[in-house]
């Protein structure tokens, strides 16, 4: 998908004057002031533990208007449907969509709708839009980070970080992704694997109150292991993890060895990565840790220099580099 859009999106849209473009390739775009983002949710199947297509659809486009530092404003949704798809289920989704629209505190205001012949697509997808607001305590903190961070945007952008940055994540990594396979394909792990799905701007904004928040991010597709290599292909910095810091939760671990995935490489839909400058890390732990969502937060490693690797000490003492993830472990999960 990356290879996709670096090879044949961007030569086609790339060039704008946006404060962060489209080559950027960051969360989202910035463009007078105004975060807008963009995103197309055909999840398989539309109803999973721990959420549906119309959930994840709000939450995911909010998530990434919210990590950039902006507060969601607004939405727009475009809905195609496969001819015979059942009116029960489609209000199942809005009625999701709506309940999750009001936690994050936002509406959908604009949108269009479509259906398709029977077989021309899968049941339903939904494509989400949204324009967001920089939050207002943005601007302080990032003055001062700026004095001992040599910081260039006025956003949270992926270039951010620089070596010393503290490496969190708010809560266990590869629930989605496995809760998803093993519902789709009938896995029984005899466990209750439920999908994290759900919008954090709340945590967004809680955290960016310690200050020194230099860049935070959703490891959707490609996980953990993505989030960190594009920050330390886009920041020029070495990643240093720590294997048993990673929360990662004991049915995950072991759906994800039987079936020989990587948890570092599934997608979540409910967990941010943030980075902080080193005075306020503990503080954004405890900021994360008071909060329903980010209550089995951590701090998993720093960036350390101008290596360019992410590299993982290893529980029994070794080093690995974690590469980029190469395919996508579990297809159509977003
Ligand atoms: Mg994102």
């Amino acid at each position: 998908m990356q290879e996709l859009i670096k090879k044949y999106i961007v030569p086609y849209f790339g060039g704008s004057n946006a404060e962060v473009p489209l080559e950027a390739l960051d969360d989202a775009a910035v463009i007078d002031g105004i975060v807008l983002k963009s995103d197309v949710y055909a999840v398989k199947p539309i109803f999973f533990p721990g959420g549906d297509i119309g959930r994840l659809a709000v939450a995911g486009t909010v998530n990434d208007i919210a990590v950039m530092g902006a507060r969601p404003l607004a939405l727009a949704c475009g809905l195609v449907l496969e001819e015979g798809f059942l009116i029960a289920d489609l209000e199942r989704i809005l009625a999701s969509m709506r309940e999750c629209c009001r936690r994050v505190g936002v509406h959908i205001i604009t949108g269009d709708i479509k259906v398709m012949e029977k077989g021309a697509i899968d049941e339903i997808v939904i494509s989400v839009s949204g324009i967001g607001k920089r939050y207002e305590l943005l601007d302080t903190n990032f003055s001062v980070v700026e004095r001992i961070h040599p910081v260039t945007s006025r956003w949270l952008v992926d270039t951010n970080i620089y070596p010393g940055d503290i490496i969190l994540v708010s809560g266990s990594i590869g629930d989605h992704g496995i809760s998803l396979i093993s519902h789709r394909e009938g896995y029984d792990f005899k466990s209750s694997l439920t999908s994290d799905t759900q919008p954090l701007n709340g945590l967004v904004e809680k955290v960016l109150q310690v200050g020194g928040i230099v860049k935070i991010k959703d490891p959707t597709r490609g996980g953990l292991a993505n989030t960190l290599n594009e920050w330390s292909e886009k920041s020029q910095v070495g990643i240093t993890v720590s294997e048993e810091s990673i929360p990662i939760h004991e049915n995950v671990r072991a759906a994800c060895e039987m079936l020989g995935i990587d948890p570092l490489e599934v997608g979540n839909e409910g967990k941010l990565v943030v980075a902080v400058t080193p005075p306020q890390a503990e503080e954004a732990l405890q900021a994360l840790r008071s909060t329903e969502e980010g209550r089995e937060a951590a701090i998993i490693g720093e960036a350390t220099d101008r290596s360019g690797y992410v590299v993982m000490e290893t529980t029994v003492g070794g080093k690995r580099i974690i590469p980029p993830p190469a395919g996508d472990p579990i297809p159509r999960i977003c």
